[in-house]
């Protein structure tokens, strides 16, 4: 939520824009304990998607609810809405009329800034959310990989947590968060391995840019990316919080 909250990011307040204009938020959340899991996508008046991402994991039967049938259900459990006009910063507004005006898409590797948080609590169980603007200048109506459980999220007690950010439609393509999973679970890679052969190997040879956060069951982390940055940092129980920007 502070993280959608901020405008510095591409999510919630300061998300990217539509070809039309406007902002369409994808969200999605993962419970790796029971492997639960909400997703919402094309949503127009809810301030924090993820939060209404938990409610279709904790209150419906569903795992995936879109546009205005997704806004209705948050609405009956007093989900807060907003006006179109509250997600539009200037920035955001001035980088849409750029992009409008040379007709080109800012493509994800040059723009980061979908938010994700991957946890491990002390009783040993993973948790992955992810929420976004998607893409600037998408078409009206595009759903990335961000609520797509298996794609922009995972999360899995016997592997690991992860959440993805990146050109989404390769992030798709590929399943990204499961197959980093699934290297864990039928190949017995390490998280490490695993993440680096998906991002570094297989997402690189289709064409596709991006990176992820990922944590496994033992408290590793690994964060890897293969465009020049992606914002992300940690926070352990006895360490200081450790936050970069480009690679290390
Ligand atoms: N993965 C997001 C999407 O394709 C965008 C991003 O991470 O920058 O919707």
């Amino acid at each position: 939520n502070i993280l959608e909250d901020s405008p510095l990011f591409n999510a919630g307040k300061g998300a990217v824009l539509t070809e039309k204009g406007s902002a369409e938020l994808d969200a999605s959340i993962m419970n790796g304990e029971n492997l639960m899991a909400g997703s919402v996508a094309g949503v127009r008046h809810i301030k924090n998607p993820i939060s209404l991402a938990r409610l279709v994991m904790e209150k419906s039967p569903h795992v995936m609810m879109i546009g205005n049938g997704a806004e209705e259900f948050g609405k009956q459990f007093g989900i807060e809405m907003v006006d179109t006009s509250y997600f539009i910063t200037e920035e955001r507004w001035n980088q849409f009329l750029k992009a409008k005006e040379t007709q080109k898409k800012i493509e994800s590797d040059e723009k980061h800034g979908t938010v994700g948080c991957v946890a491990l609590d002390k009783k040993g169980n993973l948790a992955a959310g992810t929420s976004t603007g998607g893409m600037m200048m998408k078409k009206f109506g595009r759903v990335g990989d961000s609520p797509i459980i298996g794609a922009g999220t995972y999360a899995n007690n016997k592997t690991c947590a992860v959440s993805a950010t990146g050109h989404g439609e390769y992030f798709i393509r590929l399943g990204i968060a499961k197959d980093i999973s699934d290297l864990m679970e039928y190949k017995n890679l390490s998280l490490k391995e695993s993440a680096e052969e998906v991002i570094q190997k297989k997402l690189i040879e289709l064409g596709g840019t991006g990176g992820v956060i990922a944590i496994d069951r033992n408290g590793n982390i690994t964060m890897p990316f293969n465009t020049p940055g992606m914002f992300r940092g940690y926070y352990l129980n006895d360490g200081k919080p450790e936050v970069d920007f480009y690679k290390e």
